[in-house]
This record gives structure tokens, C-alpha cells and sequence, in this order.
């Protein structure tokens, strides 16, 4: 089979391996469609904390079961399915907990084992979701990224009496925005670049609030007759801005932290109390894949806008020279087999 090898920070070559040999709980899955992720251009550019070469990315994957382990009962050959890429142990006090998605051996297909950008991956059969005949397979690899903005809305227990302000319109932003529109909430946007402002209109957000223009403080507090948002999702990654979200909350309110830094945060002690602030984390997804593939198969989802480029495989040595350059610019590139 034909594979994407990234031997080195920008050293990415198109090979030929034998197709991987499967076990008895396995499914070997041939590739039709895989987004280019923001950690898929970190591996690629040297600069992801978990990188590990020689190694397969591509996590975010859609494609046809080829073979099936003796022991696969979920899937048959000819079925269209969308890979959810944590393998987790099972026995770690977060798997004992249904928290599998933070698993403490928690190994990532794309990351930690290869992964999709492949004309075949195989994968533990209990990660393997069946998805329409009719579906798309570039939307089906959307799953994937819909999956950690719906786990997010879903640690936040939105409903439709929430304001929920969505701090960064990047993949993750995006999808918080329409799985936070699902639950009937209003959602505000603060966003920088342009092209993700519009992103985020055409994903129908309420409010777009741009921090380098207006004040994102008065904006919520003007917004929300000075009560701050209900939920706050913060997905820019940005120290400074993780720390703001203490004066973007209302008080009883909840603020979800969904993006990634290695630095410090800080928050005013006083406000936890004061304001009975709830704090939390969001990593990957657990259990998310069935309603995240019901909801962009059945059309309630914009996943279609989030897609923006297109590469064929063979070119995905450009593919991801181009999404390096072009991440603020673009929304989900797919590459097509
Ligand atoms: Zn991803
Ligand atoms: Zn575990």
C-alpha cells in the first residue's frame, strides 16, 4: 500500500509498505477521506510535544472495512464506517469511570500508532462506527473534530438557557458553535482573524466580538445585561485569554477549557467562591461518535462549510506544506484516496 512516512520535522515521504496484517479483534479499514488536523501540522513542523518519528499521522479518518478479525462482530466487510482513534486500557481508574478519553494509557491512532494518511489503517474493532451508505466520506471525516466540540458543549451541560461565549473559532471553536446552536443556546464569538469571524457567521453564531477592536469583557457584560456568559469555551490555547475568561463568566456559570499550553494559568482565588465558578477540562471524547455521526449525517451540522480544501493523496506532501502555511485561513483540509 501506498503511506505518508514523517521521518523528521518536514520530511514527509510517500512509500510502499505491505498492508497491515490484522488480529482477531482487529478491522483493517481502507482509507477514502482524512482531515489535516492542527497536531497533524505540529508533528509535520517538529513543534508537537508527543512527536515520535518515523510515524503515520492522520487520525480524523472515513473509509470502507476491508477485513475483519474473527472476534468483530459490529462491522462486516463492504461497511462505511468513521474511525474514533483512542485506544485506551480499560482498567485505569478514568476507564473504570467511562473517562476513556483520558485514559492514563491512552495511545492515539495517528499519533502513537500509525494512523490514516495510508490506503489502509487497522484499528481495535471497537473503534470502528458504522455510518450511512449515503454519507459523504470528506463530512464523515469531520467526526472526528465535531467530536471533541460536542464532548466540550456536552461537559458544559448547555441547554437553551445558556449563553455560552466561544473564545477561538479554529476547528474546535467552530464545532462547540454548532453543537452549543443544537441546544437551543445563544453563542457569542470572540475571534481575531477575519476568516474565522466569517467562519463562525456562516456557522450561525449570535454575536461575533472582535478582542483586537472591542473590549471582550464589555462586549459579554453589555451582551448579557452585565451577567457574563453562562458557559465559556475556551479554545485558543492562549494563556492570557484563559485567564480572562474569570471576568467573561457569570456568576454560578461554568468555563470549559478546551485549548493547549504548557504555561501556567492563573486564576483570582476570591472568584471561584465568589461567583461559585465551575472549571473544567475537555479532552478528545467519550462515548460521542454515534450522536456526532447522527447529527452530521442527517444534515444539522455545518460540516460541509467547515471543509475548505481539498488535496488527493498522492499530493499530501503539499497538502501539508500548504496547511502550515494557510492554518488561520483555512477550515478543515481533507485529503482524498
Ligand atoms: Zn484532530
Ligand atoms: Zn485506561
Amino acid at each position: 500500500m501506498k503511506c505518508a512516512v514523517l521521518y523528521s520535522p518536514f520530511d514527509l515521504r510517500l512509500e510502499e509498505r505491505p498492508i497491515p496484517e490484522i488480529t482477531h479483534n482487529e478491522v483493517l479499514v481502507k482509507v477514502k477521506a482524512a482531515g489535516i488536523c492542527g497536531s497533524d501540522v505540529h508533528f509535520f513542523d517538529g513543534s508537537h510535544p508527543y512527536r515520535n518519528y518515523p510515524r503515520i499521522h492522520g487520525h480524523e479518518l472515513s473509509g470502507i472495512v476491508e477485513k475483519t478479525g474473527k472476534g468483530v462482530e459490529n462491522v462486516k466487510v463492504g461497511d462505511h464506517v468513521v474511525v474514533e482513534p483512542l485506544i485506551y486500557c480499560g482498567k485505569c481508574y478514568p476507564c473504570r469511570i467511562g473517562k476513556y478519553n483520558c485514559c492514563v494509557n491512552l495511545q492515539v491512532i495517528g499519533a502513537h500508532v500509525d494512523g490514516g494518511f495510508a490506503e489502509y489503517v487497522k484499528v481495535p474493532g471497537y473503534l470502528v462506527h458504522k455510518i450511512p451508505g449515503e454519507m459523504p466520506f470528506d463530512l464523515a471525516a469531520t467526526c472526528e473534530p465535531y467530536s471533541i466540540g460536542y464532548h466540550s458543549i456536552h461537559r458544559a451541560q448547555v441547554t437553551d438557557a445558556d449563553k455560552v461565549l466561544v473564545l477561538g473559532a479554529g476547528a474546535i471553536g467552530l464545532t462547540a458553535i454548532d453543537f452549543a446552536k443544537l441546544a437551543g443556546a445563544v453563542v457569542y464569538v470572540a475571534e481575531v482573524s477575519p476568516f474565522r469571524q466569517n467562519m463562525a457567521r456562516k456557522f450561525g453564531a449570535d454575536v461575533i466580538i472582535d478582542p483586537s477592536r472591542e473590549d471582550t469583557v464589555n462586549g459579554i457584560l453589555e451582551l448579557t445585561n452585565g451577567e457574563g456568559a453562562s458557559v465559556v469555551i475556551e479554545a485558543t490555547g492562549n494563556t492570557k485569554v484563559m485567564e480572562n475568561t474569570e471576568n467573561l463568566v457569570a456568576a454560578g456559570g461554568c468555563i470549559v477549557i478546551a485549548g493547549l499550553t504548557n504555561e501556567k494559568v492563573a486564576f483570582t482565588g476570591i472568584k471561584f467562591t465568589n461567583r461559585e465558578m465551575t472549571v473544567m477540562g475537555t479532552r478528545n471524547s467519550a462515548r460521542a461518535f454515534p450522536a456526532v455521526i447522527d447529527s452530521i449525517a442527517s444534515g444539522k451540522t455545518h460540516s460541509d462549510i467547515l471543509i475548505t480544501k481539498r488535496f488527493p493523496f498522492q499530493d499530501i506532501v503539499s497538502a501539508l506544506n500548504y496547511t502550515a502555511a494557510n492554518i488561520v485561513s483555512e477550515g478543515k483540509v481533507i485529503i482524498e484516496f
